[in-house]
């Protein structure tokens, strides 16, 4: 196969005058042939590279096992996870353990993402409700006023 562009270098001479390459049979399975430079010795065809190397790893299979922590329970004044361990900013304390109660992970005090969504949402339409029954107001007012008298 020849190449469409040809690259021409400083002196002007093509460097597909001369092919300085050649077809080697693989090393490895003795059928493939590969394209290489006129100073290799050996090759090793794509096909036999690939049976070589590992599977690729991905993120997901080797990911940590979740601990059951919550989020940033290091940075927790008191964390008390199931076992009954207690930890002081992450730092556990052994004499302590069993004393105290897990710590609730799920409620912990705080809402979750969709509630608070949720709650924000009812305060709007509530906050709409609100805002439309002014304006009925105000309008209703401003009619009886124009019948009455022109303002600006
Ligand atoms: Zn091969």
């Amino acid at each position: 196969m020849k190449n469409r562009k040809i690259k021409i270098n400083k002196r002007g001479s093509k460097f597909s005058d001369k092919p300085s390459f050649k077809w080697v049979v693989c090393s490895k399975c003795k059928a493939e042939e590969v394209k290489v430079s006129e100073e290799a010795i050996s090759a090793i065809c794509s096909i036999c590279v690939q049976r070589m190397i590992p599977p690729p790893v991905f993120k997901s299979q080797e990911a940590p096992k979740s601990t059951g922590r919550p989020r940033g329970w290091q940075f927790m004044k008191l964390f008390v996870d199931q076992d009954g361990n207690v930890f002081h900013k992450g730092v556990e304390q052994p004499k302590m353990k069993g004393k105290l109660p897990p710590t609730d992970v799920k409620t912990n005090g705080k809402k979750s993402r969709f509630e608070r969504e949720q709650d924000r949402l009812a305060k709007e339409t509530k906050l709409a409700k609100k805002y439309q029954k002014k304006q009925e107001k105000k309008n209703g007012n401003s009619n009886r006023r124009k019948r009455t008298k022109k303002t600006k």
